[in-house]
């Protein structure tokens, strides 16, 4: 399971080729940010649950 604040990592790493994600938001829609670069991207849950690869610690 993942929760809000959650490090996550996803099957594809953002363009600045990091790939680990807090997660920001849990509803309907997640949002999740990419720690390097702050840049952020709101999924359905379904997407979200596609696209991860696994939690991080
Ligand atoms: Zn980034």
């Amino acid at each position: 399971m993942y929760d809000l604040g959650d490090s996550v990592e996803m099957k594809k790493p953002h363009a600045c080729q990091t790939n680990r994600w807090e997660i920001i938001r849990m509803g309907a829609d997640i949002k999740i940010k990419c720690e390097h670069c702050g840049h952020i991207v709101m999924l359905t849950r379904r997407d979200f649950e596609k696209k991860l690869k696994k939690k991080l610690s």
